[in-house]
């Protein structure tokens, strides 16, 4: 995996500056979308999300935990050291990986119930580890119908079958999925998809014959779930798509449905008139003409952008330029006098390099590179912080005291300056949820509703004090202000129930949490006691500004979710520090 995250710390300035300098910021909203639409589509058949290689480039946890919250049945990696990383950030749910080595760790697999992909010569090493820890490892048979990679031979396909069946009787193995993989399913006139299909067909039969009865059957990556409807069997292994990225030479995301989810933004670092016939970057592969000014962007290969790309495409103030001369480790540039009309460009502008419409796209600064849009996204390198938006985590609590574990948990997170907007019926344990945040923070008050105090100040001997606020009865943002909300936030946590499109603008960073009563809502509105019905809730943290965007934020938020069984590493996240390993 390209990319370290560092758990231990989450925090601000430094990262921020970089994520100025250049960034990729993932949309968690079109991931959604995305895996919805696909998954829509696709039905009655089920969507595993591919989240390989990091999620290509997009960040696999927070990717893996999107997808799942739009309905993806299974998340598949290629690697099983990847699938336990994700294991090991806390993701639950049915988890799969396929390519191994003999030093693969089939055992830790097992005992973490990640499930294997398997082409023939694991098996042993599966069946053993199994046996070991006393479980079955559940397996996906691999066959190769015709891609000549990896999965097992026809040739040999009916031995393996006769392996597992008696793997299976052992009571070592479950044969949950039989699979293959396509070779050129983007191009619907090639002869291979069908026949590998027909391949499949056969290999399929083989497996009835020896008495094995997968529950999912699949074959189809993006191209074909979208376009060979008879390639989705019971389940579909999406990646590229999730990523609203087409698979297609001649069709847009937008006319498939899907957005893309990466935008990689810069900032012009210098711009400069020069003299007609000046040569640009190394070996001199493109001189200016009379009137040209370069502008130059602080992106190149070492941060992912392909060094072969001629004319790539950046985005500035509106206008699109094209990038000119070799593409350095560091930089590349742009002659402005592409578009003398347009508005002039300042060091400091933004610009993007792709993202969704109206930006240029990924694919085409593959067109530029000689690459594929895959490789683009996937090869965006650690120095390019990723920042998320739209994050969005969902819990079921059963009751009361659920609420305040919760909330114990997640003050660990929170610092001083940072907001929590809170909403929710009445009843829906608002003040519950605020009392396990001070618990938290260390504050021993009893907490009481604030209505009709507005706000109560909690001191804090050990670190930030709580302002807890009620704004039910506050008309917008300026009535906040009026009880000085906006000179003591900067300072402390501040609690605003009833805050939504009130109090974002007091704070940089705040979660928008939001307690729904799945049973027993209250209705009665002349009850402001908010008393508390130890009844389930859902709860769902919605994080917002710098402090929360990064990779190591939501792992934390993530882990938060989980509850007190897991374990999770120890954050130190309420540090103040700015430090640069917060950034992967
Ligand atoms: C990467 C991969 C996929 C996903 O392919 P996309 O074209 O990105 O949808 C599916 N199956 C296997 C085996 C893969 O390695």
């Amino acid at each position: 995996m390209s990319q370290q995250h560092d758990t231990a710390q989450f925090t601000g300035a430094l990262a921020d500056a970089a994520a100025l300098s250049r960034s990729a910021e993932i949309d968690l909203a079109a991931v959604r979308h995305n895996v919805a639409t696909l998954a829509e589509q696709v039905a009655p058949a089920k969507t595993m999300v591919v989240v390989k290689a990091d999620a290509y480039g997009h960040g696999a946890l927070p990717v893996a935990l999107a997808a799942q919250a739009a309905g993806a049945e299974m998340i598949g990696t290629a690697h099983l050291a990847e699938a336990l990383k994700l294991r090991a950030e806390g993701l639950q749910g049915d988890l799969i990986g396929w390519l191994h080595t003999p030093d693969a760790p089939f055992e830790e697999a097992v005992a973490a119930d990640v499930q294997i992909g398997v082409s023939g010569w694991e098996l042993p090493a599966i069946t053993a580890a199994a046996r070991k820890h006393g479980t079955t490892a559940k397996v996906h048979l691999k066959v190769d119908t015709g891609l000549g990679r990896n999965g097992c031979s026809l040739l040999d396909w009916p031995d393996l079958l006769a392996q597992a069946a008696a793997a299976v009787r052992e009571g070592t193995i479950e044969v949950v999925g039989v699979f293959s993989h396509l070779a050129v399913s983007e191009d619907l006139t090639h002869p291979a998809t069908p026949a590998q299909l027909a391949n499949f067909e056969q290999a399929l039969r083989e497996v009835e014959d020896a008495g094995l009865n997968p529950r999912y059957r699949h074959i189809a990556n993006s191209a074909a779930a979208i376009a060979w409807p008879q390639a989705r069997y019971d389940l579909v292994r999406v990646g590229l798509s999730s990523y609203g990225l087409s698979p297609f030479a001649d069709k847009t995301p937008a006319d498939l449905g899907l957005i893309p989810a990466m935008t990689l933004r810069s900032r012009v670092a210098n711009v400069k008139r020069v003299p007609t016939g000046t040569g640009v970057s190394y070996g001199w592969r493109y001189h200016t003409h009379e009137g040209s000014t370069l502008a130059l962007i602080p992106m190149g290969y070492a941060d992912g952008i392909p060094r072969p790309a001629t004319a790539g495409p950046v985005q500035i103030n509106g206008t699109t330029y094209h990038s000119v001369g070799t593409v350095a480790m560091d930089q590349f540039a742009l002659d402005l006098a592409e578009h003398p009309d347009a508005p002039e460009i300042r060091i400091g502008d933004e610009a993007v390099l792709f993202g969704p419409e109206p930006a240029p796209s990924a694919t085409e600064w593959a067109d530029a590179a000689g690459t594929i849009n895959y490789e683009v996204v996937t090869r965006i390198m650690p120095r390019t912080p990723r920042r998320y938006r739209n994050a969005e985590f969902r819990v079921t609590l059963p009751g009361a005291a659920a609420t305040t574990a919760l909330a114990t948990r997640l003050a660990r997170l929170l610092t001083a300056g940072d907001g929590v907007i809170l909403s929710g019926e009445l009843g829906a344990g608002k003040t519950t949820f605020t009392q396990g945040l001070a618990t938290g923070m260390g504050i021993h008050a009893a907490i009481t509703s604030p209505t009709f105090v507005l706000a109560r100040h909690h001191e804090n001997p050990t670190g930030a004090p709580l302002v807890h606020v009620d704004a039910y009865r506050l008309a917008d943002a300026a009535e906040l202000w009026d009880i000085d909300l906006d000179q003591s936030a900067p300072d402390a946590v501040t609690v605003v129930e009833w805050g939504r499109g009130k109090a974002e603008e007091l704070f940089e960073s705040w979660l928008d949490i939001e307690l729904v009563r799945t049973v027993g809502a209250t209705t009665d509105t002349t009850d402001f006691s908010d008393e508390d019905v130890d009844e389930p809730r859902e709860l769902i943290i919605r994080p917002h500004g710098p402090r929360f965007a990064g990779y190591a934020a939501l792992q934390a938020l993530h882990q938060v979710t989980l509850g007190p069984d897991h374990h999770p590493q120890r954050t130190s996240a309420v540090s103040a520090a700015p430090t640069m390993k917060a950034e992967a």
